[in-house]
């Protein structure tokens, strides 16, 4: 199972995989961080798109197409806001991953690549999110044999290895 998991350090948009997940924010209308730069390489049909939603809830996801982007998809995610630990943030997170992989098996996806959803400007601990979501890819993984390859994507070479530390624990 651990084979189907793979840890990539760099843009998360160059990605040729069925979906990217994108930590947007509840309006779904764009922002900074890897929001933006999803944005900027799926072009406007994305934000058009998005604006036909009408927004996402913290916890929840919603799926458009992948316009200009190599990933078919982009499945967008709100993540919590990081605001000390004991305003349900772990359960919002789990919340936001588990989503993400509903959506993909309705979708009959099999290839799949996160950010390290809250962990920018939310504050989300690097190391708490990441044990999240490798604790929910494994839950993900034994539930859905369809699922072929998860990509988790680090932006730094810092958060690359606390992935690969925490994916001897989870693993
Ligand atoms: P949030 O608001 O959920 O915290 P951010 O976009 O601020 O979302 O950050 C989420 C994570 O995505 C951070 O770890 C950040 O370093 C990372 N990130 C930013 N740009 C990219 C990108 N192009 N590809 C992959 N990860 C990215």
């Amino acid at each position: 199972m651990r084979e189907k998991v793979e840890i990539f350090q760099g843009d998360i948009t160059k990605l040729t995989v069925d979906a990217i997940v994108n930590a947007a924010n509840s309006s779904l209308l764009g922002g900074g961080g890897v929001d933006g730069a999803i944005h900027r390489a799926a072009g406007p049909e994305l934000l058009a798109e998005c604006r036909t939603i009408g927004g996402c809830p913290t916890g929840e996801a919603r799926i458009t197409a992948g316009y200009r982007l190599p990933a078919r998809h982009v499945i967008h995610t709100v993540g919590p806001v990081w605001q000390g630990g004991n305003h349900g943030e772990p359960a919002f997170l789990r919340s936001c991953y588990r989503n993400c992989y509903r959506l993909a098996r309705e979708s009959g996806l099999a290839t799949i690549a996160f950010p390290a959803i809250s962990t920018g400007v939310y504050g989300y601990p690097m190391r708490l999110a990441c044990r999240i979501a490798l604790e929910e890819a494994k839950s993900a993984l034994e539930s859905n044999p369809e699922l072929a390859r998860i990509v988790f994507v680090a932006f730094s070479p810092e958060a690359a290895g606390i992935y690969r530390e925490t994916m001897e624990e989870v693993f």
